[in-house]
């Protein structure tokens, strides 16, 4: 029965999205509901993220804010979990003595436990990392309310070290999952109506490069794409330097997985790319770009940018600005280089004025939303085929995503969710697509 109240904020990428859905999952068995509202929480707890400078800031000053609903001696757990609790660890229990449970990146599944002592008044932190075959069972499954799209987590961590990333020291080694339980819990989203399956990973396709009874993500993908009731396979997030051919060429004969890739470049200048330690260059990443397109032709592609990094000229910039000319980007995640503690490219000298980057980052969004219009509006008047997922914007609307990743909204009857429906394009918007049956 849920008679306790949880409340929940998720900051950063997919994977803390869906770890927060397990973190619901299993406080639901202990009893907490979800709530809206902080002040009525037995318990408050932060999913967090580190990637951008300030992330710290950020947590401590939004638990600043928290902490007055804790007051009175009203017994309330707060809790941070995540990135920046892997990252601070014991010292925020140090900091912030109303804090009661620090949770990292490899403990969720020690949450139960951890609660039921915070609920004795125990304080605690546990960021250990699980390096071994054990976390292979600690993988997330399936969790949340049914949706006719998920995301499956197919591999953890990941042991590139690009040098401005946090990553890899808080979410630890890469390990990939067993095949056999991805499988599996793929056929049982079948089961429960999934139509669309998206694979999830700090690097999805480096699956099964480090552990030699796995198949390579390509035959994975291919096995996915074998189960019946998936009719949609989508990924995220790709590394450029392990996108095989084998792989590419997923995208000329597997007509379950969408039209749209999200691959990042971070930046256009082998001169940058060599500083990041991205391993590959300019030409290799556009190579694959080429390899995509002529497989098929319709693919969209998105991507992230990163503006401002150390030593970066303008010569460099104009590299990553060229660069974009010729992917043509749908959309593009783009940032201003920000120093994480403990990268090596925290140790570069970092003398570009602030105001340097911000015109970069300026210029380079203004390219992009001329690339974005541009694309969106060849759209217009085609068909697209859209798996209805639930309400439109507008009422009378329904809405879903179509084959690249995009929403489109159209008036139809909500009994169509759950089905693909062909809809012809009538208007483009930035983010999204209006449609008519
Ligand atoms: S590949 Fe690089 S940028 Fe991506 S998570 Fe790993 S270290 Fe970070």
């Amino acid at each position: 029965m849920l008679n306790k109240l949880l409340y929940m904020e998720t900051f950063g990428c997919q994977m803390n999205v869906n770890d927060s859905e397990r973190i619901v999952t299993m406080l639901a068995d202990l009893g907490y509901g979800p709530t809206n509202d902080p002040a009525s929480a037995d318990m408050i707890l932060l999913n967090t993220c580190s990637v951008r400078g300030g992330a710290e800031e950020k947590v401590y000053r939004r638990l600043a804010n928290l902490r007055i609903y804790k007051r009175d001696g009203k017994k309330q757990i707060i809790a941070v979990g995540g990135c920046v609790a892997q990252q601070e660890g014991e010292e925020l229990l140090r900091k912030l003595p109303y804090l009661d449970l620090v949770i990292g990146t490899h403990n969720l599944h020690l949450l139960p436990d951890l609660v039921r002592g915070a609920e004795r008044g125990e304080r605690r932190s546990e960021t250990s990392f699980i390096d071994n075959d054990q976390r292979l069972d600690l993988f997330p499954s399936i969790t949340g309310e049914s949706r006719l799209s998920r995301f499956v987590t197919v591999m953890q961590g990941c042991d590139n070290f690009c040098s401005y990333c946090i990553v890899p020291f808080v979410r630890g080694r890469e390990i990939s999952r067993r095949s056999a339980d991805i499988l599996n819990e793929v056929r049982q989203l079948a089961d429960d109506g999934v139509r669309e399956v998206i694979l999830l990973g700090q690097n999805v396709n480096s699956y099964g490069l480090k552990a030699g009874n796995e198949p390579t993500f390509a035959e994975l993908v291919r096995q996915v794409a074998d189960i019946d009731g998936i009719d949609r396979i989508r990924f995220t997030t790709s590394h450029p330097k392990d996108m095989s051919d084998e792989l590419i060429a997923c995208f000329g004969d597997v007509p379950k997985l969408s039209g749209q890739i999200h691959l990042p470049a971070q930046s256009g200048s082998d001169a940058v790319l060599g500083l990041m330690g991205r391993g590959y260059t300019r030409d290799s990443y556009l190579d694959k770009i080429y390899k995509l397109k002529a497989l098929r032709p319709d693919i969209v592609v998105t991507g992230d940018i990163i503006v401002g990094f150390p030593g970066e000229t303008e010569q460099d910039f104009e590299q990553t600005l060229s660069l974009m000319e010729k992917v043509r980007y749908i959309d593009l995640f783009s940032f201003v280089y920000s120093p994480r503690p403990g990268t090596k490219a925290a140790e570069l000298r970092d003398d570009m004025p602030r105001a340097v980057k911000m015109a970069r980052l300026d210029r380079l969004m203004e390219l992009q939303r001329f690339h974005t219009r541009e694309i969106s509006t060849t759209y217009v008047g085609n068909v697209m085929t859209v798996l209805v997922e639930g309400e439109g914007k507008l009422p009378g609307q329904v809405s879903g995503k179509g084959d690249i990743g995009r929403i489109v909204n159209f008036t139809g009857d909500i009994s169509l969710v759950g089905s693909f429906v062909d809809v012809k394009i009538i208007k483009a918007y930035p983010n999204s697509f209006l449609g008519e049956i």
